[in-house]
């Protein structure tokens, strides 16, 4: 295992520092994507918009770097008897605001690249919606699908071993992430409390099943939290949601989640979805339920469904439509793409999914955005909440889980707009600001 601790306060390791910053597009130009400190403020800055906060080139370059990169790599029994060497990594963003959090995926593609990029993300995330959290995300490089559940349990038993005392309620808290769900939660939950002796190892993780902890409505979250995005949207523009026509891309927990509740309780059409092997459209809408069950029945083929028609997978992203939400994949929407929508709102379910050139094309059509690190929020505020009832013993009813998500959400969605309107920015560069000023705060008040 090669664990590499970044120190957190010697100026003589700036050097270090700065080979770990996060790796997004950096163009700053109006209309591009700022997916990092760095980018936003020289955004700001060229657009004479001040802060509160006294933010320096040492303050800029400490909240753009991650604080510890985690690298091992893992020896997995495989089930014939033979060793497999597995590279994980855990990155650690920032902990200014409160303990790192972030998801841990499974995937062949996981880099530390990718894993650092996604942990810059949540600080920003988690400060949006004002939650007590820093930003950190974990992966492990494997193709889950070709690992047995036995080989699955001791790698992730392992993983929770290699990170030792790296992982805790109150120092970083591990979520679900891409091919990750509630039983590999519980296997970390179990290993740690088997390694510690923390009075609530419960709290060590969230996305973690009701019966072991879990929050009622976690499952949901993500997707309520799309839906709450658009219904606000159309408070804000004065538009009767029920006269919008909505194509979805993913058709997974998110995109499941929001095309339901979207139907179901704003009465929008959700007149096309996909996922990743087919895609289907009709412009009279779905029945989401139905074509859910279907896919289940189909083994993720949606492409005898009888309630719509077929089409080419990537073509859905260019369907006829009012509102577009990528809900599976990161920078799924291009240049191309951008172009060719007829949308009038994206709403970022999914990380990242907008490339920089897809951004600047949205943002000259006047396509209005609701950035991911706000549209997707849902999922972790409703780990907060996991977190917060799992170190309290006190649990919550559905209602008033729902209600609390609501009343976090609407929070930074209209804050988002003040922001915008008051200075004139897009909604992606009013969000970084916002996060930005919060997590600077912080880290200024405690003295870096
Ligand atoms: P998931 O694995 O449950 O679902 C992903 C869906 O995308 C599946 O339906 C899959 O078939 C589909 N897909 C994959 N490739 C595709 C392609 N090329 N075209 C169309 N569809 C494709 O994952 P999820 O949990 O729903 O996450 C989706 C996105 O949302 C990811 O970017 C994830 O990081 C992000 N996210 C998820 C959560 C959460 O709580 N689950 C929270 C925040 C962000």
């Amino acid at each position: 295992m090669n664990i590499e601790l970044l120190s957190e306060d010697k100026q003589s390791n700036r050097k270090e520092f700065m080979n770990n910053e996060a790796k997004w597009p950096e163009h700053t130009e109006e209309g591009q994507t700022c997916y990092n400190a760095a980018t936003c403020f020289t955004l700001n800055r060229k657009q004479g918009l001040h802060t509160n906060q006294k933010i320096d080139d040492t303050l800029l370059s400490y909240l753009n770097t991650c604080k510890r990169e985690i690298i091992m790599e893992i020896p997995l029994r495989r089930d014939d008897g033979s060793l497999m060497p597995v590279k994980a990594y855990r990155v650690q963003h920032n902990n200014a605001r409160g303990p790192f959090k972030g998801g841990i995926r499974y995937h062949q593609d996981v880099d530390l690249a990718e894993v650092r990029n996604m942990a810059n993300l949540m600080t920003w995330k988690t400060a949006l919606v004002d939650i007590p959290f820093g930003g950190a995300k974990g992966g492990i490089a494997v193709n889950p699908k070709e690992l047995s559940e036995h080989e699955l349990r001791r790698l992730t038993k392992a993983l929770v071993a290699h990170l030792g005392p790296n992982i805790g309620p109150h120092i970083d808290i591990p979520a679900p992430d891409v091919n990750t769900n509630p039983q590999v939660m519980s296997w970390i939950f179990d290993e740690y409390s088997k390694l510690n002796s923390s009075t609530s190892p419960l709290a060590v993780v969230t996305g973690k099943p009701v019966e072991l902890g879990g929050s009622i409505a976690r499952l949901e979250a993500t997707g309520r939290g799309v839906a709450i995005m658009l219904r606000e949207y159309c408070k804000y523009k004065d538009i009767d949601p029920s006269s919008l026509r909505v194509a979805i891309q993913g058709f997974g927990n998110v995109g499941y989640y929001a095309a339901k509740i979207i139907s179901l309780e704003l009465k929008s059409k959700v007149v096309g979805i996909s996922n990743a092997i087919s895609a289907i459209v009709n412009p009279a809408g779905i029945d989401i339920e139905a074509a859910k069950a279907y896919e289940d029945e189909h083994q993720g083929d949606l492409s005898g469904f009888s309630g719509a028609k077929h089409i080419g997978r990537d073509d859905l992203l260019v369907i006829d439509c009012d509102v577009l939400i990528p809900a599976a994949l990161s920078h799924a929407i291009t240049r191309e793409v951008a172009n060719k929508t007829t949308a009038k709102l994206v709403i970022e379910a999914a990380n990242a999914p907008t490339t920089a050139e897809g951004n600047a094309v949205l943002h000259q059509k006047g396509i209005f955005i609701i950035p991911s690190i706000l549209a997707n929020a849902g999922g972790v505020v409703a780990s907060y909440f996991e977190w917060t009832q799992n170190l309290q013993q006190f649990y919550w009813d559905y209602e008033h889980t729902v209600a609390e998500l609501d009343k976090r959400m609407v929070k930074a969605f209209w804050e988002v707009i003040a922001v915008s309107e008051k200075h004139g920015i897009g909604s992606r560069q009013a969000a970084y600001f916002i996060a930005l000023e919060r997590v600077a705060a912080a880290a200024l008040l405690r003295g870096f």
